[in-house]
């Protein structure tokens, strides 16, 4: 790049907000230069939905859709009624990427790879002339008269533009490149930043036995978080990581677990068999052992576990594994019946933003213009994307967030 270049509008961040920026703007007639720090776009994209990339939710009616994202949402109606779930999906299917709905409204790429939604960005960009420029890392937007006046790059090229759209991120999952830089930037040029914490995070748990359950999900299970008299419960789906659990009831309750967890102790309790009050359970594992009653009780809880969690079972059951099942005493039966419903774990503490799927906070809606993304402070520049002060839980909200205000963002700062 040379040392001055002039541009209609600038992006910072080339993450999904700032790629749909980019293409939103572009169409519009723009001329628009792309600056992202890594070697690649998208870094982040890449890893959402486990490779899968849960693009949005097919949440197609506006008011219920901004309901998900709490009392804050409603800034998002006007986004959403421009370019909600619908469009995102028309969007993708012109650019050749069928999507198909899964449980819960989750919508993913037919062909089950991020890299599918990341191409086809990549290959709109191009078609629009958006000029893209990686290893580029902004050092500081230069502001006179509350106006952008140019970008400064790290190495001190600058770049001009009329207008500025901040798509920089939060501070999740750094080690894609989400460093809060463009909340630093943001403050700087004298925005409120609401208080940022991780969201959406995995938890650590004390007990070993979890490190040999790495990998094992589990479908329809319900886990309570206590600490003294304060309890949060949900019901879905968890998975075991070999430092603690993740899975979106975890990561649904995480923010609140943090928060319990910062004030002391927390237990949680898996019940594996939530459909089955105590005594329907007891009976199904009395059932079983009459089916199993000459096999050692290692080798009768097949039809009732996944293998993985058939040896902590049985320790935490304190149950002798060579013991043969019909030898099995009533209170070791009960005792048995008791872990499956209740098997109690102890937090300690989350993975904190390293491995957090998105923060709370950002720049405060407070100064922000709803529908058109423009900041209240600065006149030419725009935000989108996790830097704004949003967030949603798992499902496809994110992203849905960061398609409508890179959009929004791009079509306004698109006219001079
Ligand atoms: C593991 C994981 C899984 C996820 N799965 C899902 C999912 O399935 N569905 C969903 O809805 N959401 C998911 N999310 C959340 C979703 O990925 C984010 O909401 C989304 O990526 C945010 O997009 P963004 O463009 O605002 O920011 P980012 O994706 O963070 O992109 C910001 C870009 O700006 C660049 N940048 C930063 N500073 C500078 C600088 N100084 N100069 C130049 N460039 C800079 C960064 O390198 C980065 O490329 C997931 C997140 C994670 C971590």
């Amino acid at each position: 790049m040379e040392n001055k270049i002039n541009f209609d509008v600038a992006i910072i961040g080339g993450g999904p907000s700032g790629m749909m920026a980019a293409i939103s703007s572009a169409r519009k007639g723009a001329s628009v230069v792309l600056l992202e720090k890594n070697k690649k776009l998208g870094q982040k994209l890449l890893l959402t939905g486990n490779g899968r990339c849960n693009i949005t939710n097919a949440e197609f009616d506006t008011k219920r859709l901004v309901s998900y994202y709490g009392k804050r949402g409603k800034f998002l109606f006007s986004a959403f009624h421009l370019f909600g779930p619908q469009e995102v999906m028309d969007f993708l299917k012109e650019e050749r990427v069928s999507t198909k709905i899964e449980r819960g409204g989750r919508v993913f790429p037919k062909s089950n790879k991020a890299e599918s939604v990341l191409n086809a960005l990549i290959r709109c960009l191009k078609k629009n002339n958006v000029t893209v420029v990686c290893n580029a890392k902004v050092h500081r937007l230069a502001e006179k008269d509350k106006r952008i006046k140019k970008i400064v790059l790290q190495g001190k090229k600058e770049v001009f533009a009329k207008n500025y759209i901040l798509c920089a991120g939060g501070v999740a999952y750094p080690a894609t490149g989400s460093t809060a830089d463009g909340i630093r930037m943001a403050k700087s040029l004298g925005h409120k930043i609401e208080e940022i914490n991780p969201a959406l995070v995995p938890i650590k748990i004390k007990e070993g036995f979890v490190k040999d359950l790495g990998g094992l999900s589990l479908k329809n299970v319900e886990i309570t978080a206590k600490r003294g008299k304060k309890s949060l419960k949900k019901f879905g789906e968890c998975l075991f990581t070999h430092y603690g659990m993740s899975g979106p009831i975890i990561l649904e309750m995480s923010k609140e677990i943090g928060e319990m967890w910062k004030e002391g102790e927390v237990s949680l309790f898996l019940d594996l068999k939530p459909a089955l009050d105590c005594k329907k359970l007891d009976r199904r594992v009395q059932r079983d052992f009459q089916k199993y009653g000459n096999k050692l009780f290692k080798n009768s809880l097949n039809d009732l576990l996944p293998s993985k969690l058939i040896f902590p079972i049985i320790k935490l059951s304190r149950i002798d594994p060579q013991k043969k099942v019909n030898e099995i005493t009533r209170d070791e039966r009960k005792r048995l019946v008791g872990i499956l419903k209740n098997m109690e774990m102890t937090v300690e503490g989350t993975m904190g933003v390293d491995l957090a799927i998105t923060n709370t906070g950002g720049v405060s809606l407070s100064e922000i213009d709803e529908k058109t993304m423009r900041s209240k402070k600065i006149n030419n520049l725009f935000f989108a994307g996790d830097i704004i002060d949003l967030d949603g839980p798992t499902g496809g909200f994110n992203l849905q967030m960061c398609w409508s205000t890179g959009y929004v963002a791009g079509k306004s700062s698109a006219k001079p």
